[in-house]
């Protein structure tokens, strides 16, 4: 095989083996987590949080609104008990009375916009947990799959790498790095002669070029540098 079919093959392999690794990166990645999940989990977890608040506080306003009950029972009881006879006394507790039933129509009215507030909290609450649950049974489902294309693509990559090994060994180190630094400056090192022109700049290559690149020698294009490949 000439130089030139030789670093066209191990460029050609690099690519493939870049490609590879990507692959395995982006689903080792997915394998591990799931971005929509993890969403999903923490938007859940904020709400349980905001319902436990919401909770806490319709509890408080119940309490309050069982402590005025007992308090008007009390001086109801007072009232009309028989016990307290002296009119004065009487008439302040009617005022009594009156001033904390309008304070528990307050607590109330308060009880029941925390209760809206308790149970709209909790029915986005459900939604939430249907979600995370669908999401979980769907990556549950999916990362067999994942696990399987990780491993095949793992094995594909070591593949490659040893495959890159050996021709960057028959090649040579000093060759190899031409082809390293012509790669590095110019993302492909490589490149065809297609119908006489350069496929990485276009450029009519001279008939002499391409036909000693055809023979396999190590031949730069005139105007982009790169090595010519010709088929
Ligand atoms: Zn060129």
């Amino acid at each position: 095989m000439s130089l030139a079919s030789q670093l066209y093959r191990l460029q050609t392999t690099e690519l493939q083996m870049r490609e590879k690794r990507r692959v395995l990166k982006e689903t080792a990645a997915r394998l591990n987590h799931n971005a929509d999940l993890t969403a999903a989990e923490e938007e859940l977890a904020s709400l349980a949080s905001r319902l436990e608040v919401a909770r806490k506080h319709q509890r408080k306003l119940e309490w309050e609104v069982d402590d005025l009950n007992t308090k008007i029972r009390g001086l109801n009881d007072k009232l009309y008990g028989g016990s307290v006879r002296n009119p004065k006394e009487l008439v302040s507790l009617e005022q009594d009375v009156q001033s904390i039933k309008r304070h528990l129509a307050g607590k109330e009215e308060q009880l029941i916009e925390a209760m809206d507030v308790t149970e709209s909290i909790d029915a986005e609450a459900e939604v939430l947990r249907q979600k995370v649950a669908t999401l979980k049974a769907a990556w549950e489902q999916e990362r067999p799959g994942l696990q399987e294309l990780k491993d095949s693509t793992e094995a594909e990559v070591t593949r490659l790498t040893e495959a890159v090994l050996t021709m960057r060994d028959a090649i040579g180190p000093e060759r190899a790095q031409h082809y390293d630094r012509l790669a590095a400056a110019k993302g492909v090192a490589m490149v065809k002669v297609e119908q006489g022109r350069c496929k990485g700049c276009n450029l009519t290559v001279p008939a002499g070029l391409w036909q000693r690149a055809r023979v396999g020698d190590m031949v730069e294009c005139g105007s982009c540098g790169r090595l010519l490949y010709v088929e």
